[in-house]
């Protein structure tokens, strides 16, 4: 698998994301494949979720007698 580092990344995926939302290997710099530099590169997608709760999910059953 290709390493990119998040600049090429961004430009490959037409993305915009930065650091908060992949996860770079900051601690073990990898060869970035599409600007040729040892940098830390995106190891993983990973977006903080953001606690979305819908809470509006009502149980009405009436008893229709
Ligand atoms: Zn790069």
């Amino acid at each position: 698998m290709a390493e990119f580092c998040l600049d090429c990344w961004n430009k490959l995926n037409h993305t915009h994301l930065t650091q908060e939302d992949v996860i770079l290997s900051h601690d073990n710099w990898d060869l970035c494949e599409g600007c040729a530099q040892i940098k830390p590169v995106v190891i993983k997608l990973g977006k903080p979720k953001r606690s979305k709760r819908k809470a509006s999910r009502r149980r009405n059953k009436r008893g229709a007698s």
